[in-house]
């Protein structure tokens, strides 16, 4: 039986997986891609981590995986799915029916992109329909893109997807934008961005693939992507039953981690807190696996 099992291999899983080796703790990370690193493989650059400022997102993902190897943490490839405590450990059950135990779970599976919620949406997802530019935007070269949502993601990504596509639409549902200001007068600057406000996808078109979008105030556009960037969701479905979650389906915890359940800890964006970033979710990882460790001492 592990001591901790950690879910998810983001900042916050690895995080807590480097803190639960340095206090003598059995760590096994649960990741649900082969070596991913979480979101933070999508951001293009980043430049509010202390220490590493300017390295890409995935750069970055990829010095905190080598340090967690460096260190001797152990990988499982596999998507929890199923959480049950047997008197003083868990059986977590991956999607593949195998079971592992453990003493404690750290739970630091993040975010995923919340959809537009248009019913073809899912037909035209690699068709067109993306939630990343940074992974897809290179498919786009020369070609015309509609970025939606008025949030740092969004913005980021209109002025990246600028430098690639001959065109970019930018709509967004307000005619004020949460994303930084700085930001958005770049946007204005740019000659091949146009930003329309006021306005959402009431329909997303074409044989094969993406080829039009309709807005609600009649307008079509002529594209060959859709670039959803309208905020994440926690990645909790999976918990509805076993922790007390906010009305956003976040796990109500605070800085230590500590939830509903005696020996199941959160940490990351998946927890209820102010900030949601890189490193805030690393200082969660941390938080987390010492409470594990105590908890653990304390069995
Ligand atoms: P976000 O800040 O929550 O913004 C989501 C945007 O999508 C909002 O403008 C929202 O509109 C819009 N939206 C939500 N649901 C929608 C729908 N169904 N249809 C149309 N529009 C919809 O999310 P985010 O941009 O992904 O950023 C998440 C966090 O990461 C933020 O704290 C952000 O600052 C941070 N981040 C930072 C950077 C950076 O520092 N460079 C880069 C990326 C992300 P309303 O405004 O009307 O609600």
């Amino acid at each position: 039986m592990w001591d901790s099992l950690i879910i998810g291999s983001g900042p916050a899983g690895l995080g807590a997986a480097i803190y639960g080796k340095r206090a003598g703790l059995s760590v096994l990370v649960a990741e649900k891609e082969y070596m991913g690193t979480g979101q933070i493989a999508e951001s293009g650059q980043v430049d509010n981590y202390l220490g590493l400022v300017g390295k890409s997102g995935y750069d970055l993902g990829e010095i905190f995986l080598e340090d967690a190897q460096k260190l001797g943490v152990e990988f499982y490839e596999g998507e929890a799915v199923a959480f049950e405590k047997k008197e003083n450990s868990w059986s977590v059950l991956f999607e593949n029916g195998e079971v592992i135990k453990a003493k404690t779970v750290i739970y630091g599976a993040g975010p995923k992109h919340r959809p537009l919620g248009l019913p073809e949406e899912a037909d035209y997802a690699g068709k067109g329909i993306s939630y990343c530019a940074i992974c897809d935007g290179a498919f786009y070269k020369g070609k015309t893109a509609v970025v939606v949502g008025g949030g740092n993601t969004a913005l980021d990504d209109a002025l990246y997807l600028s430098d690639i596509c001959a065109q970019v639409y930018l709509v967004h549902r307000r005619d004020e934008f949460r994303g930084s200001a700085r930001t958005l007068q770049k946007i204005r600057e740019k000659e091949n961005i146009t930003v329309i406000t006021n306005a959402v996808i009431t329909a997303v078109s074409g044989e094969k693939k993406v080829e039009e979008v309709t807005l609600n105030n009649g307008t079509q556009l002529k594209t060959d992507a859709v670039f959803v960037a309208v905020g994440m969701i926690p990645h909790t479905e999976h918990l509805k039953n076993l922790l007390e979650l906010d009305t956003q389906g976040y796990v109500v915890a605070d800085e230590t981690g500590k939830t509903s359940q005696e020996g199941f800890f959160v940490a990351g964006d998946v927890r209820t807190k102010h900030l949601r970033q890189v490193i805030t979710a690393v200082a969660d990882g941390a938080n987390a696996a010492v409470s594990a460790s105590e908890y653990i001492r304390q069995l």
